[in-house]
């Protein structure tokens, strides 16, 4: 039977979301249903002098946004709380035509700024109150921490997660005073430009959230040249370019990229949670999550009835094309991408790698599915070994020591999340604490980690610089002004004061100082 797309995504609908993309060129983008390969609408294509007049107009807006009151502004987004919540399962439809990924891992895409918003909306009023302290001279000067918009934020979004990429990371930045222009991916336009026009529903000023669609070596530069603070999420190559770039324009960014993620599991685990944990780590998101599982390292002791058991549980997933929560696993996001994937199985293969199971495409399902897939014997001259293979395929280890098992979890260029599974959770801590990682879950594989929006969260190593989330997940989308105020003139020396007794004065004014409580 031929796939029904949801009743929610009209014409008129995918054209009205598209509709904001500004191209005077007339060049455009065929945006398909991944699952079939089908045009869903034509994405305008912009020029660098369409991105141009978007931050004209974005840096408009951003002066009197800047100028609400903080409550005014913290009221927008929660109405958009509600609305997202109310408007989910349309963006879930969006997420799904557009990016392959199934129903349940859509929804719960949908969750995350929601997220973002309520933590937000109870810490921004701390974080962006001027903070008085204590002047050089006591009682007649004060020094006030303020923190000031940085005016205009691009935003850089991947296509494996494009709602919460796009939108999550622009709240923090908007709530703190921020216009946004944000490039989502081509593919993965269609629910950042929804989040927009749900933002917008609940009060956002027109004008103050740009979007500007294009390939991004095309519309990278003009769109870094103008920010004055750039968000990337992607791959650790293009990031590298991203933070050059930023780097010779002298503005902050903030680079989220890839990993090759090892699980640990310990000798006093508990199985029947691992496997299910595994499944997810591996499999969740069709292996497209930035913080999923790529190398599972396990005790010899352990080893067999784990590869049993994760090999019987990976056979029973369904895989599908379904806009309902059916299938276990969905598609890739591309042809291309599935391409990627097969090359790194057929070059582990080809260099004495084992399939325990899947390893092949399925063209029967659609033009981008992939069964997932349990490979052992990978090794470091295998690409699937080294390099971050972003699909359903995982390598299955063993280890002797727990001390061989962190070596081999920190033998990797990347530094993105890492999992350590084991009954007593102390020693477990202990464990994970040695991982160069800058997540690490503890009898989970990322959802914890991630989902705790009050704890900054980002990759070390070749991962990335800088965190979203916790307080730096605001504060980065600030520049502190240092507001110093002077009562009284009375620094230097007096008229006709001899110098020698100001000297002395000063002097003995510095180990006052250090005495009292002044800082
Ligand atoms: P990508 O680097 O190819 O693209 C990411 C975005 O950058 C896209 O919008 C793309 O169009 C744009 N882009 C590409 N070249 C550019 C350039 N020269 N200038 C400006 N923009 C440019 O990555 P991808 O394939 O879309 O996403 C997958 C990668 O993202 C994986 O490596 C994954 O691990 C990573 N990722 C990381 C996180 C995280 O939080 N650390 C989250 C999601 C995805």
């Amino acid at each position: 039977m031929a796939l029904q797309r949801p009743a929610s995504l009209t014409d008129d609908f995918l054209q009205g979301l598209v509709a904001r993309v500004p191209s005077t060129s007339g060049g455009s983008w065929k945006l398909t249903e991944v699952y079939t390969g089908d045009l869903l609408v034509e994405l305008p294509q912009s020029t660098p002098a369409d991105i141009e007049r978007a931050y004209a107009e974005a840096r408009a807006a951003q002066r009197e946004w800047a100028a609400w009151p903080l409550k005014e502004r913290l009221a927008v987004f929660k109405r958009a709380h509600a609305l997202f919540i109310e408007n989910a399962q349309t963006t879930t439809d969006l997420i799904q035509a557009e990016s392959g990924k199934n129903r349940r891992m859509a929804i719960e895409e949908t969750c995350d700024p929601v997220m973002v918003m309520s933590h937000y909306l109870k810490r921004a009023p701390h974080l962006l109150k001027p903070v008085k302290r204590g002047g050089p001279i006591p009682m007649l000067s004060t020094s006030t921490e303020i923190r000031q918009p940085k005016g205009v934020v691009a935003i850089i979004a991947p296509w494996n997660f494009p709602f919460a990429t796009g939108i999550s990371d622009s709240i923090s930045a908007l709530m703190a005073g921020n216009a946004i222009v944000l490039k989502p991916d081509n593919k993965t336009a269609l629910s950042p430009l929804y989040g927009i026009s749900m933002l917008e529903q609940a009060g956002l000023p027109k004008g103050l959230f740009q979007v500007v669609c294009g390939e991004g070596p095309d519309v990278g530069p003009t769109l870094i040249d103008h920010a004055n603070y750039v968000m990337f999420t992607g791959s650790t190559s293009t990031g590298r370019v991203i933070g050059e770039r930023a780097g010779r324009n002298l503005i902050g960014c903030c680079l989220e990229l890839g990993g090759k993620n090892p699980m640990i599991v310990l000798e006093d685990a508990d199985l029947d949670e691992v496997v299910q944990g595994a499944i997810f780590g591996a499999f969740g998101n069709t292996g497209q999550i930035c913080m999923h599982i790529e190398r599972m390292y396990l005790p010899e002791s352990r080893y067999d009835e784990f590869r049993d058991r994760f090999v019987a549980a990976t056979e029973a997933l369904t895989i599908g094309a379904a806009y309902d929560f059916g299938p276990d696993m969905g598609s890739l996001v591309s042809p291309d991408h599935m391409e990627r994937v097969r090359a790194h199985v057929d070059d582990a293969v080809a260099k004495g790698a084992t399939v325990l199971t899947g390893g092949k495409a399925r063209p029967d399902l659609g033009p981008a599915f992939f069964e997932p897939t349990i490979l052992e014997g990978v090794t470091k001259d295998m690409l699937a070994g080294v390099t971050e293979t972003f699909g359903p395929v995982v390598a299955l280890h063993r280890y002797r020591t727990v001390d061989e098992a962190v070596a081999l979890a920190n033998d990797t260029d990347y530094g993105l999340n890492a999992s350590v599974w084991g009954g007593d959770v102390a020693t477990a801590c202990q464990v994970g604490m040695r991982i160069e990682s800058g997540n690490v879950n503890i009898n989970d594989i990322l959802a914890t980690a991630f989902a705790s929006k009050g704890t900054p969260s980002g990759g070390v190593k070749q991962s990335g610089v800088g965190a979203r989330h916790g307080d730096q997940g605001m504060l980065k989308y600030t520049d502190v002004q240092n507001l110093a105020v002077l009562k009284k003139q009375v620094m230097g020396a007096k008229p006709g004061q001899d110098y020698d007794t100001y000297v002395a004065g000063m002097l003995g004014g510095l180990k006052m100082m250090r005495k009292t409580r002044i800082r």
